[in-house]
Protein backbone atom coordinates (compact mmCIF):
# COMPACT_ATOMS: atom_id res chain seq x y z
CA UNK A 1 0.00 0.00 0.00
CA UNK A 2 1.05 3.53 -0.82
CA UNK A 3 2.57 5.82 1.81
CA UNK A 4 1.46 9.05 1.89
CA UNK A 5 4.21 11.60 3.68
CA UNK A 6 2.68 14.01 5.80
CA UNK A 7 5.26 16.94 5.30
CA UNK A 8 3.15 19.06 7.83
CA UNK A 9 3.42 16.84 10.95
CA UNK A 10 7.49 15.89 10.38
CA UNK A 11 7.91 19.91 9.83
CA UNK A 12 6.15 20.62 12.93
CA UNK A 13 8.33 17.98 14.80
CA UNK A 14 11.42 19.35 13.69
CA UNK A 15 10.79 23.15 14.21
CA UNK A 16 10.04 22.03 17.10
CA UNK A 17 13.39 21.34 17.58
CA UNK A 18 14.77 24.16 16.00
CA UNK A 19 12.75 26.16 18.84
CA UNK A 20 14.75 24.77 21.16
CA UNK A 21 17.97 25.29 19.83
CA UNK A 22 16.87 28.95 18.90
CA UNK A 23 15.85 29.04 23.07
CA UNK A 24 19.11 27.71 23.86
CA UNK A 25 21.30 30.66 21.58
CA UNK A 26 18.51 33.37 22.93
CA UNK A 27 20.17 32.68 26.58
CA UNK A 28 23.59 32.68 25.39
CA UNK A 29 22.74 36.44 24.00
CA UNK A 30 22.56 35.54 20.17
CA UNK A 31 18.64 36.40 18.80
CA UNK A 32 18.14 34.81 15.52
CA UNK A 33 16.95 37.41 13.14
CA UNK A 34 16.18 36.75 9.49
CA UNK A 35 15.46 39.71 6.33
CA UNK A 36 13.02 38.49 3.67
CA UNK A 37 13.07 41.12 0.15
CA UNK A 38 10.02 40.74 -1.97
CA UNK A 39 9.52 42.33 -5.37
CA UNK A 40 6.33 42.55 -6.81
CA UNK A 41 2.97 41.25 -6.40
CA UNK A 42 3.50 37.59 -6.69
CA UNK A 43 0.71 35.93 -5.23
CA UNK A 44 2.49 32.58 -4.33
CA UNK A 45 5.05 34.65 -2.87
CA UNK A 46 2.95 36.66 -0.74
CA UNK A 47 0.97 34.05 0.59
CA UNK A 48 4.13 31.74 1.14
CA UNK A 49 6.32 34.72 3.21
CA UNK A 50 2.96 34.89 5.57
CA UNK A 51 3.82 31.77 6.39
CA UNK A 52 7.77 32.12 6.82
CA UNK A 53 6.49 34.81 9.18
CA UNK A 54 3.80 33.05 11.15
CA UNK A 55 6.14 29.73 11.44
CA UNK A 56 9.46 32.45 12.45
CA UNK A 57 7.21 34.34 15.26
CA UNK A 58 6.13 30.48 16.25
CA UNK A 59 9.94 29.26 16.72
CA UNK A 60 10.97 32.54 18.13
CA UNK A 61 12.80 34.21 14.90
CA UNK A 62 12.47 37.86 14.24
CA UNK A 63 11.72 38.31 10.47
CA UNK A 64 11.66 42.28 9.05
CA UNK A 65 10.44 41.72 5.62
CA UNK A 66 11.11 44.71 2.69
CA UNK A 67 8.76 44.72 -0.49
CA UNK A 68 9.16 46.61 -3.39
CA UNK A 69 7.17 47.43 -6.42
CA UNK A 70 7.82 46.16 -9.98
CA UNK A 71 9.44 48.84 -10.51
CA UNK A 72 12.32 48.78 -8.13
CA UNK A 73 15.58 49.67 -9.46
CA UNK A 74 18.56 47.54 -8.83
CA UNK A 75 20.74 49.85 -7.36
CA UNK A 76 17.90 50.51 -4.88
CA UNK A 77 18.03 46.73 -4.09
CA UNK A 78 21.77 46.57 -4.14
CA UNK A 79 21.72 49.39 -1.24
CA UNK A 80 19.51 47.93 1.22
CA UNK A 81 21.44 44.39 0.98
CA UNK A 82 24.49 46.14 1.92
CA UNK A 83 22.75 47.70 4.58
CA UNK A 84 21.40 43.94 5.83
CA UNK A 85 25.21 42.86 4.72
CA UNK A 86 26.78 45.07 7.56
CA UNK A 87 23.88 44.88 10.13
CA UNK A 88 25.08 43.21 12.66
CA UNK A 89 21.76 42.28 14.11
CA UNK A 90 20.60 40.51 10.67
CA UNK A 91 22.05 36.93 10.37
CA UNK A 92 20.34 35.85 7.31
CA UNK A 93 18.90 37.64 3.88
CA UNK A 94 16.31 36.03 1.43
CA UNK A 95 15.55 37.44 -2.19
CA UNK A 96 12.46 35.85 -2.96
CA UNK A 97 11.58 34.94 -6.55
CA UNK A 98 10.58 36.46 -8.91
CA UNK A 99 11.95 39.20 -9.83
CA UNK A 100 11.02 41.20 -12.62
CA UNK A 101 12.45 39.83 -16.03
CA UNK A 102 14.60 43.29 -16.30
CA UNK A 103 16.61 42.57 -13.27
CA UNK A 104 19.28 40.04 -12.98
CA UNK A 105 18.63 37.86 -10.21
CA UNK A 106 22.09 36.54 -10.05
CA UNK A 107 23.91 39.64 -9.88
CA UNK A 108 21.22 40.88 -6.97
CA UNK A 109 21.64 37.36 -4.99
CA UNK A 110 25.47 37.76 -5.93
CA UNK A 111 25.41 41.06 -3.66
CA UNK A 112 24.22 38.94 -0.44
CA UNK A 113 27.01 38.41 1.89
CA UNK A 114 27.64 34.65 1.15
CA UNK A 115 27.24 34.28 5.68
CA UNK A 116 24.14 35.50 4.97
CA UNK A 117 22.75 33.99 1.95
CA UNK A 118 20.02 31.70 3.92
CA UNK A 119 18.72 30.06 0.60
CA UNK A 120 22.45 29.26 -0.44
CA UNK A 121 21.80 30.42 -3.60
CA UNK A 122 24.96 32.95 -3.79
CA UNK A 123 27.79 31.64 -6.78
CA UNK A 124 29.73 30.61 -3.84
CA UNK A 125 27.40 28.79 -1.80
CA UNK A 126 26.48 26.75 -4.95
CA UNK A 127 30.09 26.36 -5.78
CA UNK A 128 30.51 24.85 -2.40
CA UNK A 129 27.48 22.31 -2.82
CA UNK A 130 28.88 21.53 -5.98
CA UNK A 131 32.32 20.75 -4.72
CA UNK A 132 30.90 18.87 -1.92
CA UNK A 133 32.28 21.28 0.69
CA UNK A 134 30.22 22.53 3.63
CA UNK A 135 28.50 25.54 3.23
CA UNK A 136 24.21 26.91 2.96
CA UNK A 137 22.41 25.06 1.06
CA UNK A 138 18.98 25.74 -0.51
CA UNK A 139 15.75 25.18 2.06
CA UNK A 140 13.77 23.20 -0.65
CA UNK A 141 16.54 20.57 -1.71
CA UNK A 142 17.40 19.95 1.92
CA UNK A 143 13.53 19.55 3.05
CA UNK A 144 13.41 16.42 0.43
CA UNK A 145 17.07 14.83 1.55
CA UNK A 146 15.05 15.14 5.13
CA UNK A 147 11.78 13.40 3.82
CA UNK A 148 13.69 10.70 1.70
CA UNK A 149 15.89 9.99 5.06
CA UNK A 150 12.39 9.34 6.68
CA UNK A 151 11.24 6.74 3.88
CA UNK A 152 14.65 5.45 3.13
CA UNK A 153 17.41 3.77 5.58
CA UNK A 154 19.56 4.42 3.16
CA UNK A 155 19.26 6.10 -0.47
CA UNK A 156 23.00 5.42 -1.59
CA UNK A 157 23.03 3.87 -4.80
CA UNK A 158 19.27 4.20 -5.80
CA UNK A 159 18.20 5.77 -8.78
CA UNK A 160 17.01 9.07 -8.54
CA UNK A 161 15.39 11.80 -11.25
CA UNK A 162 14.78 14.91 -11.13
CA UNK A 163 12.77 17.13 -12.99
CA UNK A 164 13.79 20.61 -13.78
CA UNK A 165 17.14 21.81 -13.33
CA UNK A 166 16.33 25.92 -11.60
CA UNK A 167 19.16 27.32 -9.74
CA UNK A 168 16.94 27.31 -6.90
CA UNK A 169 15.75 23.93 -6.79
CA UNK A 170 16.31 20.85 -9.64
CA UNK A 171 20.28 21.63 -9.57
CA UNK A 172 21.14 22.14 -6.07
CA UNK A 173 18.78 18.69 -5.49
CA UNK A 174 20.09 17.09 -8.09
CA UNK A 175 23.81 17.74 -6.56
CA UNK A 176 22.46 17.15 -2.82
CA UNK A 177 21.30 13.48 -4.06
CA UNK A 178 24.83 12.73 -5.87
CA UNK A 179 26.39 14.09 -2.62
CA UNK A 180 24.17 11.28 -0.70
CA UNK A 181 25.45 8.64 -3.57
CA UNK A 182 22.72 8.04 -5.49
CA UNK A 183 23.03 7.85 -9.03
CA UNK A 184 21.23 10.85 -10.61
CA UNK A 185 19.22 11.77 -13.69
CA UNK A 186 18.57 15.99 -14.02
CA UNK A 187 15.90 16.43 -17.01
CA UNK A 188 14.42 19.42 -18.38
CA UNK A 189 12.46 20.90 -21.24
CA UNK A 190 14.81 19.50 -24.07
CA UNK A 191 15.31 16.06 -22.51
CA UNK A 192 13.93 13.29 -24.74
CA UNK A 193 12.14 10.44 -23.74
CA UNK A 194 11.03 11.81 -20.20
CA UNK A 195 8.75 9.30 -19.16
CA UNK A 196 11.02 6.15 -20.25
CA UNK A 197 13.70 7.73 -18.21
CA UNK A 198 11.17 8.46 -15.25
CA UNK A 199 10.00 4.94 -14.95
CA UNK A 200 13.45 3.90 -14.03
CA UNK A 201 13.56 6.33 -11.65
CA UNK A 202 13.35 4.36 -7.79
CA UNK A 203 12.59 8.28 -6.55
CA UNK A 204 10.86 10.17 -8.51
CA UNK A 205 11.18 14.21 -7.68
CA UNK A 206 9.17 16.60 -9.64
CA UNK A 207 9.91 20.61 -9.70
CA UNK A 208 8.34 21.50 -12.94
CA UNK A 209 5.70 24.05 -11.69
CA UNK A 210 2.93 22.59 -14.11
CA UNK A 211 -0.40 20.89 -12.95
CA UNK A 212 -0.41 17.56 -12.96
CA UNK A 213 2.85 17.24 -14.98
CA UNK A 214 3.24 13.52 -13.42
CA UNK A 215 1.02 10.85 -14.01
CA UNK A 216 1.03 7.02 -13.39
CA UNK A 217 3.21 6.27 -17.07
CA UNK A 218 6.23 7.99 -15.42
CA UNK A 219 6.39 6.07 -12.26
CA UNK A 220 7.96 2.62 -11.57
CA UNK A 221 5.92 0.58 -9.37
CA UNK A 222 6.95 0.87 -5.48
CA UNK A 223 9.03 3.99 -6.49
CA UNK A 224 9.08 7.35 -4.17
CA UNK A 225 7.59 10.23 -5.58
CA UNK A 226 8.26 13.23 -4.63
CA UNK A 227 6.07 16.50 -5.36
CA UNK A 228 7.53 19.75 -5.18
CA UNK A 229 5.54 22.15 -7.55
CA UNK A 230 3.50 24.28 -5.89
CA UNK A 231 0.47 25.36 -8.35
CA UNK A 232 -1.81 28.10 -7.72
CA UNK A 233 -5.73 27.24 -8.99
CA UNK A 234 -8.83 29.41 -8.59
CA UNK A 235 -11.61 28.05 -8.08
CA UNK A 236 -15.68 29.15 -8.41
CA UNK A 237 -15.40 31.64 -5.73
CA UNK A 238 -12.17 33.15 -6.24
CA UNK A 239 -10.43 30.96 -3.78
CA UNK A 240 -6.60 30.49 -3.96
CA UNK A 241 -5.45 26.97 -3.04
CA UNK A 242 -1.97 24.65 -4.33
CA UNK A 243 -2.13 22.04 -6.34
CA UNK A 244 1.03 20.16 -7.52
CA UNK A 245 3.03 18.85 -10.21
CA UNK A 246 2.04 15.02 -9.65
CA UNK A 247 -1.56 14.00 -10.32
CA UNK A 248 -2.06 12.27 -7.11
CA UNK A 249 -5.03 10.22 -7.21
CA UNK A 250 -3.45 9.18 -10.68
CA UNK A 251 -0.16 8.18 -9.52
CA UNK A 252 -1.18 6.50 -5.71
CA UNK A 253 -2.26 3.71 -7.69
CA UNK A 254 1.68 3.30 -8.55
CA UNK A 255 4.06 4.95 -5.94
CA UNK A 256 5.51 3.26 -2.82
CA UNK A 257 5.22 6.41 -1.10
CA UNK A 258 4.18 9.56 -1.76
CA UNK A 259 4.30 13.55 -0.96
CA UNK A 260 1.01 15.71 -1.23
CA UNK A 261 0.49 19.30 -1.90
CA UNK A 262 -0.91 20.89 -0.08
CA UNK A 263 0.97 19.30 3.29
CA UNK A 264 4.52 17.97 1.72
CA UNK A 265 7.71 19.58 0.70
CA UNK A 266 6.29 23.44 1.30
CA UNK A 267 6.30 22.83 5.11
CA UNK A 268 9.22 21.66 5.25
CA UNK A 269 11.24 24.35 2.96
CA UNK A 270 10.08 26.72 5.27
CA UNK A 271 11.47 25.03 8.40
CA UNK A 272 14.51 24.47 6.73
CA UNK A 273 14.42 28.00 6.22
CA UNK A 274 14.41 28.74 10.25
CA UNK A 275 17.56 26.17 10.52
CA UNK A 276 19.70 27.59 8.05
CA UNK A 277 18.85 31.20 9.83
CA UNK A 278 19.96 29.42 13.01
CA UNK A 279 22.74 28.06 11.53
CA UNK A 280 23.76 31.14 10.09
CA UNK A 281 23.14 33.61 13.38
CA UNK A 282 25.13 30.88 15.75
CA UNK A 283 27.69 27.85 14.32
CA UNK A 284 28.53 29.31 10.47
P1 LIG B 1 11.51 27.17 -12.76
O1 LIG B 1 12.67 28.03 -12.46
O2 LIG B 1 10.41 27.68 -13.62
O3 LIG B 1 12.06 25.81 -13.38
C1 LIG B 1 11.21 24.86 -13.95
C2 LIG B 1 12.04 23.76 -14.54
O4 LIG B 1 11.15 22.82 -15.13
C3 LIG B 1 13.01 24.23 -15.64
O5 LIG B 1 14.27 23.64 -15.44
C4 LIG B 1 12.38 23.72 -16.93
O6 LIG B 1 13.30 23.32 -17.93
C5 LIG B 1 11.64 22.48 -16.44
N1 LIG B 1 10.52 22.17 -17.33
C6 LIG B 1 9.55 22.98 -17.77
N2 LIG B 1 8.73 22.32 -18.61
C7 LIG B 1 9.24 21.08 -18.73
C8 LIG B 1 8.85 19.93 -19.47
N3 LIG B 1 7.79 19.94 -20.27
N4 LIG B 1 9.60 18.81 -19.36
C9 LIG B 1 10.68 18.77 -18.54
N5 LIG B 1 11.10 19.84 -17.81
C10 LIG B 1 10.37 20.97 -17.90
O7 LIG B 1 10.78 26.70 -11.41
P2 LIG B 1 11.38 26.44 -9.94
O8 LIG B 1 11.64 27.72 -9.28
O9 LIG B 1 12.42 25.40 -9.98
O10 LIG B 1 10.07 25.82 -9.25
C11 LIG B 1 9.45 24.66 -9.75
C12 LIG B 1 8.18 24.42 -8.99
O11 LIG B 1 8.50 24.19 -7.61
C13 LIG B 1 7.21 25.60 -8.99
O12 LIG B 1 5.89 25.11 -8.99
C14 LIG B 1 7.50 26.30 -7.66
O13 LIG B 1 6.40 27.03 -7.18
C15 LIG B 1 7.78 25.10 -6.78
N6 LIG B 1 8.59 25.37 -5.60
C16 LIG B 1 8.16 24.79 -4.46
C17 LIG B 1 8.88 24.94 -3.32
C18 LIG B 1 8.40 24.25 -2.08
O14 LIG B 1 8.84 24.57 -1.01
N7 LIG B 1 7.50 23.26 -2.22
C19 LIG B 1 10.05 25.70 -3.30
C20 LIG B 1 10.49 26.26 -4.50
C21 LIG B 1 9.75 26.09 -5.66
P3 LIG B 1 14.30 24.37 -18.68
O15 LIG B 1 15.39 24.66 -17.71
O16 LIG B 1 14.77 23.63 -19.87
O17 LIG B 1 13.47 25.58 -19.00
Amino acid sequence: MVRIINGKEIADEFSQTIKSRVDEVKSRGVFPKLAMIRIGEDENTAIYTIKKEKLAQQIGIETVNYHFDNKVKSADLLKLINELNIDKKIHAILLQSPLPKRLSFRNIVNAINPEKDVDGLTTLNQGRLFSGEPGIIPCAPLGVLHILRIIHEDIAGMHAVVIGRSSTVGRPLSQLLLNANCTVTLLHSYSRNLEEICKTADILISAVGKPKFVDSNFVKKGATVIDIGLNKTINKNGDISFIGDVDFDNVISVAGAITPVPNGIGPMTAAYLMHNTLKLACCY
